[in-house]
């Protein structure tokens, strides 16, 4: 049996895992044994998500399925996490890591804009926490982590939208673990800084400069960084730990 417990193979889902962050962790918690369910957005990216659990199972030797679902939609939420428990038999891990960003000043800022990424990064999240609370209640395990943003804490001109889905998700982490933690479900979050992905592909070469200049590790971030914690707060050994926000920023926030 693989895994760091010889007793149980536990199984994930990560949302909007095709590629940076979410892939990292998908990456992550199969190389600790996890079954994963890896989440494209919609059927456009599901080749990329099929791609990634087929090469899951090669390198790590565990169960992988590929689901398109856009998770701020509460019934594509619910499937997904449907097919996860089909295949499987037990979502123990749920990783809500799909986001957007649709920047710009607010007063600006359409309402198209505001809600949809609300929808995404807050709701989407909802949507999937509530669709795994009632298996992890019955099991009486369970582990949800919820991607906040540095951002999310401090604020961000010309991201209120993004800020306000990712304050959001400290508030709905904390309401969730008080809800939970009784059943021996934890739900944290992670407030990553700048990481080095799709998302903070745009920045231009000053404004790299002058974010590596405040960041006290001198570099952006990697995507493994984030993952490496989000695989810990999936672990067995994190069980006294709900509620928090964990900030990996490479001491930017300091
Ligand atoms: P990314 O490279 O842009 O990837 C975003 C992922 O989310 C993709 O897999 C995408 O799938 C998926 N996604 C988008 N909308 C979705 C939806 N409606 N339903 C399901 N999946 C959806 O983003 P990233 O930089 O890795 O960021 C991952 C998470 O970390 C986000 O929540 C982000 O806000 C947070 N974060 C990132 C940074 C950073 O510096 N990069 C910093 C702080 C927080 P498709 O391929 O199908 O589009």
């Amino acid at each position: 049996m693989t895994g760091e417990n010889a007793a149980v193979t536990r199984s994930a889902v990560v949302t909007g895992s095709t590629r940076g962050i979410g892939r990292a962790i998908a990456e992550a918690l199969a190389a600790k044994g996890m079954n994963v369910c890896v989440n494209s957005s919609s059927e456009r990216s599901l080749s990329v998500a099929q791609e990634l659990a087929a090469d899951l199972e090669q390198r790590f030797g565990v169960r992988a399925i590929a689901v398109a679902a856009d998770v701020s939609q509460a019934d594509q939420a619910k499937d997904l996490v449907q097919a996860a428990l089909d295949e499987f038999g037990a979502v123990d891990v749920l990783v809500n890591n799909a986001g957007i960003t649709r920047d710009g000043l607010a007063m600006r800022m359409s309402e198209e804009d505001f809600d949809q990424v609300i929808a995404v990064n807050l709701k989407g999240a909802f949507n999937c926490c509530k669709a795994v609370t009632r298996p992890m209640m019955k099991k009486r395990f369970g582990r949800m982590i919820n991607m906040s943003s540095v951002v999310g804490i401090h604020g961000n001109a010309g991201q209120a939208n993004y800020a306000a889905s990712k304050a959001g998700i400290i508030g709905l982490t904390k309401a969730l673990a008080k809800e939970l933690a009784s059943r021996g479900i934890t739900v944290n979050a992670v407030a990553p800084g700048f990481i080095e992905t799709d998302m903070t592909d745009a920045l231009g070469e000053k404004q790299r400069a002058a974010i590596e200049e405040r960041i006290g590790c001198g570099r952006l971030g990697a995507p493994e960084d984030i993952a490496n914690v989000v695989a810990f707060l999936a672990s067995e050994q994190a069980s006294y730990v709900t509620g928090q926000v964990i900030s990996v920023d490479g001491g930017l926030s300091l």
